[in-house]
């Protein structure tokens, strides 16, 4: 059994029960035993903290800038210090491996760390002389309360993509986690409660779909920052928009690899395994599809085999394990169905997870890594987002046409190019479709310093996660110009 208590919201710097009708069990993905119950917030609860979020609000825009930085200073301090049990309850929820579920929380705490820029970030404008006798300010100024939604695969680090920023900027701000591990926000608030930010400016509530709705449909939010699959993010842009808000919407993806001749093929093979399979393959930035130049492409599908088979399958606070458990039996169901799909539709499986057994955790959610070769573009296995450990490999005539391949992709969060030519290289740049581009990186995560965000059904709205783009997300510019006609 475990030792977490029911998950309760975090309201105006109190903790309490959500009080919808619905509520769920949070399991143990690598052994199906229960961790947690966490029971959805109704409207009412939404309701509550908006107006609680309001009214921290009327002070806190008003704070100095430099007091607003220093409760994010305090909880930098407080995530350094608790890292390691963040990490484990997340490996416990998540089902990841330890070391993963440490690296997303560096991420997190990285934006944490820009945002203390925040006297910075803030600034916008100023041109003395704009018109004669005229001075001419831009002022950034926050909108009152927000919301961020985000989805299970990062629970750690997506949450703080956004909340540093927007309670920096001078909003309040409300998370609404992943209803699958929403013990890694509780954590989390627990150090924000420490950190002494003001009653009311950072709150929590749990919640499925009718929870996010009352968020969407609530007169008293200004905008909504989302993180999830691309048919729920079309639809939370759409809806927000409808009503009025800013909206900020990052959807699913399809990740391409292409490989060049000229790559250093082991290097190439080990990188694009290890963003392929690393979290379960649940990651937004995952290796899916590898375009491998056709002179190469035997020793290429060799080599991804030789590393897929040496990965280790197990409870991610194993040391050895390099892929731990799915989120749930009903994710792993419907991985699996994938894998069955590639078979029929005519791709060969040349790497076999599906017997893979954990020896002591016959309930968990497991499945090895799955590696077919011979995938065409027009497969359900190349196209569509799976979400698991597999991976299709694909020969290309040359990079040009494996270009193509990725552009016609409906997705474009990210892609990858492994090369030793610096032309190749600028003509990827040039050319590929997705927000996040990398050469000789199997992963093409951007630091918090640079906005991250995908293109294409990868993204809907403008202004993207981190750094300079979510400020903006959460400022509104005024212009203001200035005469003295005696002067
Ligand atoms: P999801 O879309 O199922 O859920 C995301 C959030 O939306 C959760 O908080 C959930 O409670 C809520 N939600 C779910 N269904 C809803 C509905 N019908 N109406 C309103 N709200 C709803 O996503 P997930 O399975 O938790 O996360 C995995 C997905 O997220 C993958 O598609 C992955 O690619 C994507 N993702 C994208 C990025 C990115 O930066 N583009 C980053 C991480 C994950």
């Amino acid at each position: 059994m475990s030792d977490y208590d029911a998950v309760r919201n975090y309201v105006n710097g109190e903790w309490t029960e959500p009080t919808g009708d619905e509520s769920q069990d949070v399991l143990n993905p690598a052994t199906g035993d229960p961790l947690s119950h966490v029971a959805f917030s109704s409207a009412d609860d939404v309701d509550e903290t908006v107006a609680a979020g309001q009214a921290a609000f009327e002070t806190w825009r008003a704070a100095p800038v430099e007091e607003r930085i220093q409760p994010l200073f305090r909880f930098k301090e407080l995530l350094e210090a608790n890292l390691d049990d963040i990490a484990e309850t997340l490996v416990e929820e998540h089902g990841k491996t330890f070391a993963e579920a440490k690296g997303e929380l560096r991420r997190g705490i990285e934006n944490v760390e820009v945002a203390c820029g925040m006297p910075r970030l803030m600034q916008a404008g100023h041109v003395s002389n704009a018109a004669p006798d005229i001075d001419e300010t831009a002022v950034r100024q926050p909108l009152g309360v927000f919301a961020a939604i985000t989805p299970f695969n990062f629970p750690g680090m997506i949450p703080l993509w956004f909340l540093p920023y927007a309670v920096a900027s001078g909003n309040a701000f409300i998370l609404k986690p992943s209803e699958r591990d929403p013990l890694t926000a509780v954590k989390l608030f627990e150090l924000v409660d420490e950190a002494g930010f003001p009653d009311g400016v950072v709150n929590l509530v749990h919640g499925g779909a009718d929870t996010v709705n009352a968020v969407l449909e609530h007169d008293g939010i200004e905008g909504v920052s989302f993180v999830g699959s691309t048919p729920v993010a079309e639809t939370i842009y759409e809806k927000a928009a409808a009503n009025g808000k800013r909206v900020q919407a990052q959807g699913g993806a399809k990740n391409h690899v292409i490989v060049a001749e000229s790559a250093d093929l082991a290097f190439a093979a080990e990188k694009t395994v290890s963003s392929a399979f690393a979290c379960g393959g649940e990651r937004c930035l995952a290796n899916d599809v590898v375009l491998v130049e056709e002179s190469v492409y035997e020793e290429f599908v060799d080599r991804v085999v030789a590393e897929a088979e040496a990965q280790v399958v197990g409870d991610g606070l194993d040391e050895e394990t390099t892929i731990g458990a799915l989120i749930t039996a009903e994710h792993e169901r419907r991985v699996r169905d994938y894998v069955e799909a590639g078979i029929d539709e005519g791709a060969e499986l040349v790497a076999d997870g599906r017997d893979v057994e954990v020896a002591g955790y016959e309930d968990g959610n497991f499945l090895g890594p799955c590696v077919f070769r011979d995938v065409t573009p027009d497969m359900s296995i190349a196209r569509e987002e799976i979400f698991g450990p597999v991976l299709g490999l694909m020969p290309a005539p040359d990079v040009d046409a494996a270009i193509d391949v990725l552009n016609e992709s409906d997705f474009g969060n990210a892609a990858s190019l492994f090369t030793d030519s610096g032309a190749d290289a600028r003509t990827f740049r040039h050319r590929a479709e997705a927000g996040n581009l990398a050469v000789n990186a199997g992963t093409a995560a951007p630091m918090a310093f640079f906005h991250f965000g995908g293109q294409k059904d990868s993204f809907f709205g403008d202004l993207h996660a981190q750094s300079e783009d979510v400020v903006r997300f959460y400022t509104d510019e005024t212009v203001y110009i200035e005469r003295w006609p005696d002067a």
